[in-house]
């Protein structure tokens, strides 16, 4: 099979080696999940089931790479971080993002089967993800990274919240409801949801406020006894650690990952 005459065209190909020692974090994101939600008629603005079925197929990623320490996600897009020294596929750049983009996409179908068994998905309308990687080079600008993704799900869940208020509850054109959010603070759309409709957004879910977070735990001494927070490692211990995050525990969290408390809780994640 080997040494053909056609051989050197492999020659061509380029490999990215992400950077040594660096986070590595990807994102994937629903391809079109606005029209594809319309078509399989989400509920506005927060359709309980498909979100269930996106946080079981990112629990599933993590169980399936132990690699992951953490990932965080909202609508239709989750961030799984890699661990600093993760050698997953010699932290191939094309192999990380399509293999990240294919599992999660199957996943997502496979839940959705057992989730919403009621809604077939067809051939011509599949879910599908695209991925990307970035490499950080610090636990600062990671944690910020997280913040950045949770301020942007508050963002559009406090809109998200009203505009469907105004169109589902207050007789609203989508365009119409549109217009009239342009140029509203955050603290004018408490207000409409409050004098409109009586809703205290700050009692809505915190799943849809605070999206989903999904981390391995170990209790402190455990991460520093098993050497899950040491830079150089032998082969042995190696391989000890990596059955220690097999076997840790997947717990699903809706909090506050802006304030330092979810991460000083938590120091292994950032190892
Ligand atoms: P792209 O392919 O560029 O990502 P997109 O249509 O997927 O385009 P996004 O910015 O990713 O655009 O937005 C995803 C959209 O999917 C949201 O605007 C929202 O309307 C919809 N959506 C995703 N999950 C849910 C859900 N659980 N309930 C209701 N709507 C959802
Ligand atoms: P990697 O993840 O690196 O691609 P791999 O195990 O998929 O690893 P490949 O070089 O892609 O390795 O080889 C695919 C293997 O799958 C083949 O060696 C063959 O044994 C098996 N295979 C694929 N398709 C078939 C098929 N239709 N019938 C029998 N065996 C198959
Ligand atoms: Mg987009
Ligand atoms: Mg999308
Ligand atoms: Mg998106
Ligand atoms: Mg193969």
């Amino acid at each position: 099979m080997a040494n053909s005459k056609y051989e050197y065209v492999k020659n061509f190909e380029r490999e990215n080696h992400l950077l040594p020692s660096c986070y590595i974090l990807i994102r994937v994101d629903g391809r079109g999940f606005h029209k594809f939600s319309a078509h399989y008629e989400f509920a506005k603005p927060n359709d309980a089931a498909a979100l269930q079925v996106m946080n079981q197929a990112a629990e599933q990623m993590m169980r399936q790479f132990p690699d992951i320490s953490v990932c965080y996600g909202d609508s239709d897009e989750y961030s799984f971080l890699l661990r600093r020294n993760c050698e997953l596929f010699e932290r191939r750049e094309s192999k990380l993002t399509s293999t990240f983009a294919s599992t999660f996409s199957a996943l997502y179908q496979f839940y959705w089967r057992e989730v919403i068994p009621e809604k077939p998905l067809t051939v011509e309308r599949l879910p599908t993800f695209d991925a990307r990687c970035v490499v950080y080079p610090n636990a600062e600008i990671v944690r910020d990274y997280f913040r950045w993704r949770q301020v942007d799900c508050h963002i559009n869940n406090l809109y998200n919240t009203t505009f469907w208020y105004l169109v589902l509850h207050g007789g609203m054109t989508t365009k119409e409801a549109e217009n009239r959010l342009i140029g509203t603070l955050a603290s004018d759309k408490h207000e409409i949801l409050f004098s409109q409709f009586q809703l205290n957004y700050n009692n809505e879910p915190e799943a849809y406020k605070k999206g989903t977070t999904i981390c391995r735990e170990y209790s402190v001494v455990d991460a520093i006894e098993g050497g899950m927070m040491k830079m150089e490692l032998s082969e042995r211990q190696k391989q000890r650690e990596e059955k220690k995050r097999k076997k840790a525990k997947v717990v699903v969290h809706h909090t506050d990952i802006i304030n330092d408390k979810f991460w000083n809780e938590r120091p292994w994640l950032l190892q």
